[in-house]
């Protein structure tokens, strides 16, 4: 009998096979990764600091214990270099291997602009453990001179930056935020909701650029303070121990694209996960899905729903795959934020309905979205019961 390959160990991959377990039991599952394969909770790598946790405390189930409770395959340190989707064969690394369902979750990169300097190589980015570990090495090593608190640079004021911004913050790191915006999550929060959280992460200590990106890192020629030089696009300079890029992160197609799958934002898949070749599904950062008009949806709980269709599917029971409500928590304790945001493009206004709770109005008078604040967090099933009545 083929296996069903699944080529990725982040959420979506190992929750696909667990998943795919409880309905069947003998089908052979081979997962193929190119990391080690370990499971951890990718969130909690922004919040990683404050709590005293190190890289490996954050792994909750090591690989071969993933593989044997869920009986499956586990080729680690594996890449897939290419699909055939004519034959149902991957190549690896390790040789290759015939399927009789693919499943692609092999999510998303972190996005990188060019930037100008003699230091720009040592930017680093976070989107997975082994980034994170990288990251925390470097934040933790004992270099300069003795009680200097190690000064971080965060390029992007979104979800991720400001996450990472608290956590340093809180953990006592000096930490400024570069951003082109004119607030911290501009794109996401109503104007009011941005600026209180600029607010509030500023009363912890960080320092905001707005208006401006990183144009150069340079090494710090004198002897004294932090290693790096950070030239700003609106000519002002900074210094910084370490420049983290979070400035967001674009669905890995390219595997998929050299295949011939149909790939725009990420890989394009039905409201079943199937992408436009037979026996070929995806899910994950990586994919785009119908039942979210052609969005890709970059989160925990989209994972959870589409891994347990796709299983469904994979199991002789074809699902149609319908996100539910999916409001997002934003990690930041400095001032907690939860947000279901409204579709792109859906013409209407944030109004604040009382202090910490904001509700998007569309132009029929619907709600289409809401924003709580700090205390009123707690009110997210409240909210989300009256966005679908
Ligand atoms: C710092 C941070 C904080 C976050 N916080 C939250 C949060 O609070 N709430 C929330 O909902 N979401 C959060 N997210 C998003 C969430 O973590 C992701 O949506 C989710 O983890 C993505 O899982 P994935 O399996 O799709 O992708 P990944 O975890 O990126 O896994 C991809 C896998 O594919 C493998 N792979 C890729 N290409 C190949 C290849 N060619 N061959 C073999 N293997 C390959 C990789 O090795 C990896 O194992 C956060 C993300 C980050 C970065």
């Amino acid at each position: 009998m083929q296996p069903v390959i699944i080529i990725g160990a982040g959420l979506a991959g190992w929750t696909t096979a667990r998943e795919f377990r409880k309905l069947d039991i003998s089908t052979p599952v081979l997962l193929i990764t190119a990391d080690n394969g370990d499971f951890y909770a990718k969130p909690s790598l922004s919040n990683a600091f404050a709590q005293g946790r190190t890289p490996a405390q954050l792994v909750s189930t090591p690989a071969a214990k993933m593989a044997q409770t869920h009986n499956v395959t586990l080729l680690a340190h594996t890449q897939v270099q290419a699909i055939d989707p004519a034959r149902c064969v991957v190549t690896t690394s390790g040789g290759d291997f015939a399927y009789r369902d693919l499943v692609l979750a092999t999510g998303a990169q972190a996005i990188r602009v060019p930037i100008a300097g003699n230091a720009a190589n040592s930017v680093l980015s976070v989107n997975s453990l082994q980034d994170f570990a990288v990251f925390h090495a470097r934040v933790a090593s004992r270099d300069g001179p003795q009680n200097h608190r190690k000064h971080i640079v965060v390029m992007g004021a979104g979800l991720i930056g400001c996450e990472f911004a608290n956590d340093l913050a809180s953990a006592g790191y000096q930490v400024g935020v570069v951003d082109p915006a004119g607030r911290p999550l501009a794109a996401l929060l109503p104007a009011q909701a941005g600026e209180a959280l600029q607010g509030a992460l500023a009363d912890l200590g960080v320092t905001w650029y707005f208006g401006c990106t990183v144009r150069a890192v340079d090494r710090n020629p004198g002897e004294d303070g932090p290693a790096l030089q950070v030239s700003l696009s609106n000519g002002s300079q900074t210094h910084a121990d370490i420049v983290l890029s979070a400035i967001g992160l674009r669905a890995d197609t390219a595997l998929a694209q050299a295949a011939g799958l149909a790939c725009n934002r990420g890989i394009v898949v039905d409201t079943a996960l199937q992408t436009s070749a037979p026996h070929i599904y995806a899910l994950g950062d990586g994919a785009q899905y119908a039942s979210a008009g052609g969005r890709t949806l970059p989160f925990v709980m989209p994972i959870m729903s589409a891994a347990r269709a796709l299983a469904a599917t994979l199991a002789g029971h074809p699902t149609e795959l319908a996100f539910p409500l999916m409001p997002v928590t934003i990690k930041t304790p400095a001032l907690p934020i939860v947000i279901a945001a409204p579709a792109p493009g859906l013409e209407g206004q944030w109004t604040r309905s009382e202090p910490g709770l904001w509700q998007f109005m569309g132009t029929q008078g619907l709600r289409h979205g809401f924003v709580l604040t700090g205390k009123h967090t707690t009110r997210r099933g409240e909210q989300a019961r009256l966005m679908l009545a």
